[in-house]
């Protein structure tokens, strides 16, 4: 199949050089001439495990290209997927869509007959309707618009999307189904599962899905809570749950609050959605507001740690993106703690394996250490914010003997109260006993 692949970001990079590798023939399109440019030399733009290897072998192969003229990159396709940016606008957390009807737009003047556009972009119900009115207004004809939501997680993007749970795609006539059908193909092999749905309800089933894994996510934070004060341990309570199938055990590790560039903005444009319609959600919107309290809060913590203000205090930071093995810091956790900790008077050395050129663009006012031994050294206390693995065995005597304080504060339950306490460190987990 010809495919573009509009927008060349974490979500249409990652699907454009999967979909080269399946054997399809993809144009990636974006308007950053930076980006295209590092992309046709063989520089990535995002750091995703395993991108680069990929990007290489498929445009080796020619099956892969790059460009930021949209006329000349949709010219022959047979399906263009929209995987542009959906940020939430400002104020009031409605999915501002101005990069997916700009695209719309420009794609109007070119796009053939019998073209099927397919919005991969994470976009509120009726979003489809709305590019088939504008395709109608700018006299495009007999295309179909389709819609194929995304699933796949960064930092192991590669991997869902070749291994998918389920491929979603919402369309409204057959030759869109089928194309799609066709693109998907390859994945049929390892039977994935692909659900045909009509595309307002495809529209809807991606909020639904992050909305439920944020509620989930909120849930045991607040079982975590609720173990500091009876002095019960939320590893094993979501152990516990978690071994029942009915719940599974994803997604139930208490921690930060979530963060990242798609659960706090899609479940803000749910509850517009559902505002608009005039339904409440309020599982979601009470989710909302825990997580947005929790992220405040953990500031809190390593006062209650240190046993005082951080006025004054050097505190070691050890993550900084939003999750491990991804530079994203697109609504990370470190963000709300970090900018409290320097305005309450803290000295912050943080140190993140790759994300430190997006934190740099973040934070103006902390020292960027260069490992995290370095980030430890001469703090009143260190924070682990983010799980990257190499947290997850640190020298821990080599760590309290070189902090001047030694507080752990371990905000993703990476270590053992015991091991840090051996260690000489105070350790203060998440929802693991009566502590902080
Ligand atoms: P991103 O910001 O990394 O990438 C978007 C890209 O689109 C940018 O490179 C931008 O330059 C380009 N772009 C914008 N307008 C354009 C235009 N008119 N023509 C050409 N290029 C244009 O975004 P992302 O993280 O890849 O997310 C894209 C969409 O996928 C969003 O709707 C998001 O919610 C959804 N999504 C993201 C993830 C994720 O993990 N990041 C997962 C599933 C779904």
């Amino acid at each position: 199949m010809r495919i573009a692949m509009i927008g060349t970001g974490y979500v249409g990079l990652v699907s454009g050089a999967c979909f080269a590798d399946f054997g399809h023939q993809v144009c990636c399109v974006d308007m950053d001439a930076g980006k295209i440019e590092g992309l046709q030399a063989g520089r990535m733009p995002i750091w995703e495990p395993g991108l680069e290897a990929l990007v290489k072998a498929n445009s080796e192969h020619g099956r892969l290209t790059f460009t930021t003229d949209l006329p000349s990159g949709v010219a022959n396709a047979q399906a263009v997927f929209i995987a542009v940016g959906t940020p939430a606008r400002r104020g009031d957390g409605h999915a501002d869509l101005t990069f997916v009807f700009d695209a719309v737009r420009e794609l109007a003047k070119v796009i053939k007959p019998g073209t099927v556009v397919v919005t991969k972009s994470t976009v509120p119900v009726g979003t489809g309707d709305e590019i088939e009115r504008i395709l109608k207004e700018e006299g495009v004809t007999g295309v179909s618009v389709a819609s194929n939501p995304e699933f796949l997680r960064e930092g192991a993007a590669i991997a869902d999307f070749k291994h998918p749970d389920r491929i979603v795609v919402g369309a409204e006539d057959e030759h869109a189904r089928e194309i799609l059908r066709e693109i998907y193909r390859p994945l049929f092999l390892n039977r994935a599962p692909i659900l045909f749905t009509g595309r307002r309800t495809a529209e809807l089933t991606k909020y639904a899905a992050n909305a439920f894994l944020a509620v989930k996510i909120s849930f045991i934070n607040e079982i975590a809570d609720l173990c500091e004060a009876v002095d019960a341990d939320v590893q094993d309570v979501a152990r516990g749950i978690g071994l029942d199938n009915r719940i599974g055990p994803k997604f139930l590790h208490a921690g930060p609050g979530y963060g990242g560039s798609c659960f706090p903005k899609d479940t803000l444009a749910l509850l517009q959605t559902a505002e608009k319609f005039g339904v409440d959600q309020r599982i979601v919107r009470t989710t909302v507001g825990v997580n947005d309290d929790r992220k405040a809060a953990m500031v809190d913590r390593v006062e209650r740690a240190i046993g005082s203000s951080v006025q004054g205090k050097r505190i070691g930071v050890l993550g900084l993106a939003f999750k491990p093995n991804t530079d994203d810091m697109r609504d990370a956790p470190s963000i709300p703690l970090i900018n409290s900790l320097v305005e309450r008077g803290a000295k912050v050395s943080a140190f993140d394996p790759v994300a430190r050129e997006q934190a740099e663009k973040v934070f103006n006012n902390i020292e960027f250490a260069h490992d995290a031994y370095a980030a430890a050294s001469g703090a009143d206390a260190l924070v682990i914010v983010t799980e990257w693995d190499e947290f997850r065995a640190l020298d821990l005597d080599k760590i309290a003997s070189s902090m001047g304080g030694k507080v752990l504060v371990d905000l993703r339950n990476v270590y053992d109260r015991q091991e840090a306490e051996e260690a000489g460190l105070t350790y203060f987990g998440v929802g693991r006993g009566r502590t902080v």
